[in-house]
């Protein structure tokens, strides 16, 4: 009682804008009360529609996906048509049964915070649409997301990680490594030159055919080929590992895609199937493949750790390389970076697998990140964009080229 009479005391010698802002970080329900902030979090940027409540501490109070991967695996890969016409056909329902499992109305949240960059711009424009109206509706702030930054952001959710630490992002449409300095300040090491591993995987999937499969049929082509992987043997087949001659940070997977289609095709004429039907090969190839794949990622990223402990970036005492995005879900590929972290003296963290994927949660949670830090919250959102295409950071990559480190080889 004493402390809330000493409250009203100070709030009273306050100008009415700074009481109405500190009102506003309390959200009051009747019967119950919330002491924490609470943000609710959308994601459209590519093929998920998805929402998520969280409170400040890293609480989900409500969430709710809907996932888009068996229609685009019929249809051989993502259209940006289907999947704009599917975000726009799920997301009041998904975003309605957020907020239903997590009993808060739209009055009660602190700010609506939404995926506008990067992704696919139809995708991105039906989440944000969505989001604006929301926001005008119920006179909310706006926190515009970064995609990347969320899934850099999502591990501070279930791990008690300090900045910097060392991230390396694998998905379907991004391959990145990146320092996380700050909640939005990132260097950036190297990236992918074309195309991402989970697209590359996805493209092997669907050459071998796996959807035909009906252990397979339901699953993404990542997934799909790491169960597939487990009944191969990776020693029959041998894959040049991308970019071998170059001592940078950046990454490569179409030059190994003509390759795995090339042996693909040369298979189907020996064991006279047509294309279409699953080679007798495939478990070998998929395992062939996703090592390939593995130590490809793993030496990138044992450079840009050695990079960090050079420069200074990555002290003894927070040495963390953390992993997320879909292709994080791998275990043989988090098993090859233990390795790496293991010969130097790091810590590896990985959300859970469930966080690795675009999800709402992590969108929610970077607007919390970003409301506890007061940046880029938005009270007027007149001139807002998605942005389709939008690098991460500060592009550090030329430097890490120039130190041309000698990766040492380990026994993977
Ligand atoms: P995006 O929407 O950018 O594709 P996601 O984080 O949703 O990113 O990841 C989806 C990608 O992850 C797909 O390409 C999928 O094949 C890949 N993926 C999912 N599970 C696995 C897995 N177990 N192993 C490898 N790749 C995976
Ligand atoms: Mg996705």
């Amino acid at each position: 009682m004493l402390t809330l009479n000493k409250t009203l005391g100070v709030l009273c010698r306050l100008p009415k804008w700074q009481i109405r802002g500190f009102l506003r970080s309390f959200t009051f329900r009747p019967g119950k009360q919330f002491l924490h902030k609470l943000v609710l979090g959308i994601e459209t940027s590519c093929d998920d529609t998805a929402a998520a409540v969280m409170d400040e501490t890293g609480n989900i109070l409500g969430e709710a996906i809907h996932s888009q991967t068996e229609v685009h695996l019929k249809t051989g890969g993502i259209i940006p048509s289907v999947a704009q016409q599917l975000h726009r056909e799920n997301i009041e329902k998904i975003v309605k049964k957020t907020l239903c499992a997590s009993g808060v109305t739209p009055n009660e949240l602190s700010a609506i915070a939404t995926t506008v960059k990067p992704g696919l711009a139809l995708s991105l424009g039906v989440g944000l649409e969505y989001s604006l109206q929301l926001v005008n509706q119920y006179k909310k702030p706006f926190i515009p997301v970064h995609h990347m930054e969320a899934h850099a952001l999502t591990i501070r959710i279930t791990n008690k990680v300090d900045f910097p630490f060392l991230v390396l992002l694998v998905s379907g449409g991004h391959c990145l490594l990146a320092i996380v300095q700050g909640i939005s300040d990132f260097l950036l090491l190297g990236k992918s030159l074309d195309i991402a591993p989970g697209d590359m995987l996805d493209k092997v999937a669907r050459r071998l055919s796996l959807i035909k499969h009906p252990a397979y049929s339901t699953m993404s082509g990542g997934k799909a080929i790491e169960h597939l992987a487990k009944q191969g043997n990776r020693l029959h087949f041998d894959f040049q590992h991308p970019l071998h001659y170059c001592r940078n940070c950046d990454f490569s997977f179409s030059g190994l895609q003509t390759a795995v289609d090339k042996i693909i095709t040369q298979k189907e004429k020996e064991e006279g199937i047509e294309e279409g039907q699953i080679l007798s090969c495939a478990a070998d190839i998929a395992a062939a493949v996703q090592h390939t794949v593995a130590s490809h990622i793993a030496k990138r990223t044992h450079r840009a750790i050695l990079f960090c402990q050079q420069r200074g970036f990555l002290t003894p005492s927070n040495a963390i390389l953390v992993v997320s995005g879909g292709v994080a879900s791998n275990l043989y590929i988090r098993r090859t970076l233990e390795i790496v972290t293991r010969a130097t003296n790091c810590v590896l963290l990985c959300p859970p697998v469930k966080l690795c994927t675009d999800n709402g949660i992590m969108i929610a949670w970077n607007g919390i990140e970003r409301l506890r830090a007061g940046l880029g919250i938005l009270d007027n959102t007149e001139g807002i964009r998605y942005e389709p295409k939008c690098p991460l950071g500060v592009d550090i990559s030329k430097q890490v080229g120039e130190a041309s480190i000698k990766v040492p080889s380990l026994k993977i």
